[in-house]
């Protein structure tokens, strides 16, 4: 969970780093004058996407040697499938994110997109086929029309305002001040949480991605604004290969198949009915769900394993 590291120690400002990677990879490197901790093979080629199939076979894989995360973590997510990550805190969910979008380098196993070995592919091409929803999108000081268009950058203004009224946010933003002209970021008007994860939504609806990775929230919104995202975050992600970790089951129980993580392994599989009457652990946190949600949804996240 983010807001549990930032920003009180390295790890903290680290995550926030990598969180505004997701926003724009090259520009924050320039920005922090570090290196990138993954570097293309001379013989880097460019990753020719047909169709978005995902697969980790044998992955292992540490931050630092004294702390193996992922072990031996194996799964295949076909071209437009979803695939959902559930597990208590700290079991590895957006770890498996960061690794597709090549953050790090895995020590030992595969991971392949379309059949390429992404050790062998040019990072920036790898980008620019991902789309990256985060529990917290970063905004540019910058109009609301550059934010959208961010997704890609020759879209026109009609195309803009069409990814906003997709994803939900038009009708928002034409009571701005100065509708898409208006100046949002630290430095302009300040978007709550759902605004800003459904300008997310609107870039990569913009960026049309053939593989979206999703990181639901973990705060709670409220119901409304929950269910709008909900609806233009299927929209989005429809005919496109999804990877989403899923803080509350309910989002996920149409996802193709669902792993549930801990410390690291896969200890479960399979769709949600099956998992339901296999029993294990996310029958458990199904049902830890369900009571709270009796309870007055005030706890409806996953709290499974702790
Ligand atoms: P959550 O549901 O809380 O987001 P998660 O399952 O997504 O948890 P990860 O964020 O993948 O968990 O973290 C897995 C483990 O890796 C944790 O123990 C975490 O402390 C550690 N970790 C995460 N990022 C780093 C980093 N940059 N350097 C070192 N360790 C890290």
């Amino acid at each position: 969970i983010i807001q549990l590291y930032a920003p009180l120690n390295f790890f903290g400002t680290y995550y926030l780093m990598i969180q505004q990677a997701f926003v724009d990879m090259e520009n924050m490197f320039d920005l922090l004058d570090v290196e990138p901790e993954v570097t293309d093979s001379p013989s880097a080629t460019q990753l020719q996407i047909a169709g978005g199939r995902v697969e980790f076979k044998n992955v292992y894989f540490h931050y630092a040697p004294e702390k193996r995360i992922l072990k031996d973590v194996s799964f295949t997510v076909e071209a437009g499938e979803t695939l959902a990550l559930v597990g208590p805190s700290g079991a590895g969910k957006s770890t498996i994110i960061r690794l597709l979008f090549r953050f790090y380098d895995i020590q030992d196993g595969l991971i392949c997109i379309d059949g390429q070995d992404l050790k062998q592919l040019n990072q920036n091409s790898v980008r620019q086929n991902i789309g990256v929803v985060p529990q917290d999108t970063v905004l540019f000081n910058d109009d609301i029309r550059y934010n959208v268009r961010y997704g890609n950058m020759s879209a026109s203004d009609d195309e803009v305002e069409q990814a906003a009224r997709y994803a939900d946010i038009h009708d928002r933003i034409i009571t701005f001040p100065s509708q898409y002209d208006t100046v949002v970021g630290e430095r302009g008007l300040k978007l709550s949480g759902g605004e800003k994860q459904r300008v997310c939504i609107a870039r990569t609806i913009l960026k049309a991605p053939a593989v979206i990775l999703l990181d639901e929230a973990t705060s709670a919104l409220d119901t409304e604004t929950e269910r709008n995202i909900q609806s233009s975050l299927m929209k989005v992600c429809q005919g496109r290969t999804t990877i989403i970790v899923a803080h509350r089951l309910s989002t996920i129980i149409h996802a193709n198949v669902i792993l549930v993580l801990k410390e690291g392994e896969i200890v479960e599989r399979g769709t949600h009915e099956h998992l339901l009457v296999q029993d294990g652990v996310y029958a458990s946190m199904w049902a830890q769900q369900q009571r709270s949600l009796e309870m007055g949804g005030a706890m409806d996240q996953i709290e499974g394993g702790r």
